[in-house]
């Protein structure tokens, strides 16, 4: 069935593969775990049998030079070992492994070592993090990794604090709380290790927070410099690295904006990437706070550093360049998406460049010796608020109608919050020289808050949108012409001649994160359920295994024993399952079962049988008198505070309960007791009764009721009620079962 033609590259892939065959040798006797994890190591990313950090070396090209698994034999890649995750929220995390050991983390921070061949769990470390810290979580209680650096293990988590741990044993040896935890800051992003100092940057700009960065001594957790992202409100100095730069992007920030109480955002939520070449650091900076520039920053100014990518010195945090990708960015748009390093012939010359594909729909390739812009092109279609850039300035050419808060229009602004690439790794081969792009194509109306609910509050998003009007009409054909709307595809990127070489289409969007090697494969989970793997050149599908669940994550190779293995976590939530409603149309469906699967040639492995595949019958729904004027109200609440995690029109997307379907709709006092009181808050639905009396929570129950009525009557059962959700048993939560090897 599979036919596979051995090409030229494959050819010379597999004859640099014995170089690294040959240095195999010498890598096991000089075994000595994570100690020998320096900065030889993250430059070079040493002959591939270790994935050191996160992007395998700081070029973050996640390119693996192996090629014992190729394009030739990926077909007899199977299951070699799983293990049951405990907590089936999202899995985001790249493994690590170094000489055989496998480091992962999952939602709630936690962190897990793993003997890489036989899947034996050697050691856990959970740092306790309050669930009530989730409320202040945009986007799942994620985790996207660890750093290791001669001998230790560097861990953020989701309450602010970097650990640094005993690699060998998971014990700390000491912990430094990076942010104000009274504040909404959360940290999800990997920390990365330069020059014997751990960086650390954080999230929290939908909520309110001034977004910064610090360094820290590996060795003794003290703080070596900090570098904020944009002005401090108070127009006083910070006393950090960032003053000077502070002090020029200033007037780029208005005078009495809601800047000044938000902490205007810029937050450094996932990329930053060191450039061992140049010496200079990459700060991917986030969003403004809140979204709409027009309340912001009363609608003017640039809003420096927001959306831009900084060049640092690593050693003192003093700023050296900097490229804004969206100025005045008003819509979520994020340059914190990964950033990939590389060398490529442009013009006729050998240029030093960086390249990220961030939420805005561009592909950046930016001259890393000064920031400027050496091209921006589009690499999904439909993108609508600005037609290009202008190479000379490096500004945008918009579109006037995108600025919804100049005309006072709503404006379906393509991409979205949602992203046309978010968190989810992106892989650069220097063979094919493309970058793999897990993009995707997902909408969003944006308009100006037309309601006192939706100005700063003191839980839940502050956005400065019409959140609460923000959901689907109660139209059959809109709500199924969304969802057909909302769609994923991996772009082969060709950051040269700027335009895409192949591309695989999804039905849904959030597919996983990529990995490339020298085999000419690149590896990629489907929201639907697939590991898979192409030809690196062509895009030819080779291999694929059904995961029996989604997968966002990024996966890693390594190489113990002579065998090259494969890992990626699996496992379904992040922002737009909780969030997106109907629209992630057949996902839904598809089961949340936490897992780290781990691959070789000839696996044997096999996971348990899927559980039933029938959907739920649907909870019947109350049959109590909804008054309109009550549901009308319960919406405007719905939409402000609670779709964010539950999907618009409470729809669900398969990670939270489906609240369409819930048990407790008929139950006015438990809902109480669980909007107000609490009772839920100790897994992270804590009470809203700062912003809600009794009296609303009930009419958010009605609204979820009518809701639920309309949604079975017009789009079906199955789509209404949506199906299970297969999350790990209590039992296999609390022993954390291991598959077999
Ligand atoms: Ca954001």
């Amino acid at each position: 069935m599979r036919r596979h033609v051995m090409t030229p590259l494959l050819a010379a892939a597999m004859l640099w593969g014995c170089g690294s065959e040959r240095a195999q040798t010498g890598a096991q006797t000089a075994r000595d775990g994570v100690g020998k994890v320096d900065a030889a190591l993250l430059t070079s990313g040493g002959d591939g049998h270790d994935w050191a950090m996160t992007g395998f070396n700081y070029q973050e090209q996640r390119f693996s030079p192996l090629t014992q698994i190729n394009a030739g034999n990926v077909g007899r890649m199977g299951l070699a070992w799983f293990a049951d995750m405990p907590d089936a929220r999202g899995q985001e995390a790249t493994p690590i492994v170094i000489d055989g050991k496998l480091f992962v983390t999952g939602p709630w921070s936690k962190l897990f070592a793993f003997d890489a061949v036989s899947g034996r769990k050697l050691w856990e470390y959970d740092p306790g993090v309050d669930k009530q810290k989730a409320v202040q979580a945009c986007c799942d209680v994620v985790n996207r990794g660890v750093a290791a650096w001669k001998g230790q293990l560097f861990l953020g988590t989701l309450d602010g604090r970097l650990i640094a741990l005993n690699a060998e044993t998971g014990t700390p040896n000491w912990s430094v709380q990076t942010t104000d935890n009274s504040r909404p800051y959360t940290i999800t992003g990997a920390p990365r290790v330069v020059k014997d100092m751990v960086i650390i940057g954080n999230g929290g700009a939908e909520f309110g927070v001034r977004g910064y960065v610090t360094a820290y001594d590996a060795t003794s957790g003290a703080q070596k410099w900090r570098f904020y992202t944009v002005p401090n409100p108070t127009g006083a100095k910070d006393g950090a690295a960032s003053d000077a730069a502070m002090a020029k992007v200033s007037p780029t920030w208005s005078k009495n904006g809601q800047w000044k109480q938000s902490g205007g955002g810029g937050t450094v939520w996932d990329s930053i990437v060191y450039d061992a070449e140049l010496n200079q650091l990459y700060l991917g900076v986030g969003n403004g706070s809140p979204w709409n520039h027009g309340l912001r920053s009363e609608g003017q100014g640039d809003n420096l550093f927001l959306s831009s990518i900084v060049a640092l010195k690593p050693e003192t945090g003093e700023y050296i360049w900097h490229y804004q990708e969206t100025p005045a960015e008003t819509w979520d748009f994020t340059a914190t998406q990964p950033i990939t390093l590389a060398t490529l012939p442009i013009g006729g010359q050998q240029r030093k460049v960086l390249m990220q594909a961030p939420k805005n729909g561009f592909f950046y390739v930016i001259d890393r010796t000064n920031g400027r812009l050496v091209n921006a092109s589009q690499f999904v279609p439909g993108v609508n608020w600005a037609s290009g850039y202008d190479l000379k300035t490096g500004r945008p050419n918009e579109n006037p109608a995108a600025r919804y808060y100049r005309t006072g229009k709503p404006f379906l602004t393509v991409p979205s919050a949602l992203a046309a690439h978010n968190w989810q790794p992106m892989a650069f081969s220097p063979q094919t020289r493309l970058a793999y792009i897990p993009a995707q194509s997902v909408g969003a109306a944006y308009l100006n808050p037309s309601s006192p609910l939706d100005q700063r509050q003191p839980i839940g998003f502050n956005v400065g949108q019409d959140l609460g009007n923000a959901m689907y009409p109660r139209d059959a054909a809109a709500v199924k012409g969304a969802t057909a709307g909302a769609t994923g595809s991996l772009v082969a990127w060709d950051p040269v001649a700027n335009k895409p070489r192949w591309k695989v289409d999804y039905p849904t969007p959030w597919n996983g994160g990529t990995m490339a090697t020298a085999g000419n494969l690149v590896f990629q989970g489907t929201a639907l359920g697939e590991f898979r793997a192409y030809a690196a050149d062509s895009g030819k599908q080779l291999f694929s295994f059904p995961a029996g669940t989604g997968i966002m994550a990024g996966a890693a190779t390594y190489m113990v024993g002579g065998k090259q293995y494969v890992a990626v976590l699996a496992g379904r939530g992040g922002a737009l399952p909780l969030s997106i409603g109907y629209a992630i149309g057949k996902a839904r469906d598809v089961p949340n079962r936490p897992r780290l699967l781990v691959f070789a040639l000839d696996g044997k492995a096999a996971l348990p049988p899927a559980p039933g595949a029938t959907p739920a019958a649907p909870v019947p729904l109350p049959t109590e008198t909804v008054a309109p004027q009550q549901v009308a109200q319960g919406k405007l609440l719905f939409g402000r505070y609670c779709q964010v995690c539950h999907g618009a029109n409470a729809a669900g997307g398969g990670v939270l309960p489906n609240l369409q379907n819930s048990p407790v709709l008929a139950d006015a006092e438990t809902w109480k007791s669980i909007l107000i009181d609490g009772a839920l808050k100790d897994q992270g639905m804590v009470s809203f009764a700062k912003v809600m009396t009794p009296e609303q929570a009930q009419a958010v129950r009605h609204y979820i009721i009518d809701e639920a009525r309309w949604a079975r009557a017009n789009l079906g059962n199955a789509n209404a009620a949506g199906k299970p959700t297969a999350a790990a048993t209590p039992a296999e939560t609390a022993s954390m079962k291991t598959g077999a090897r």
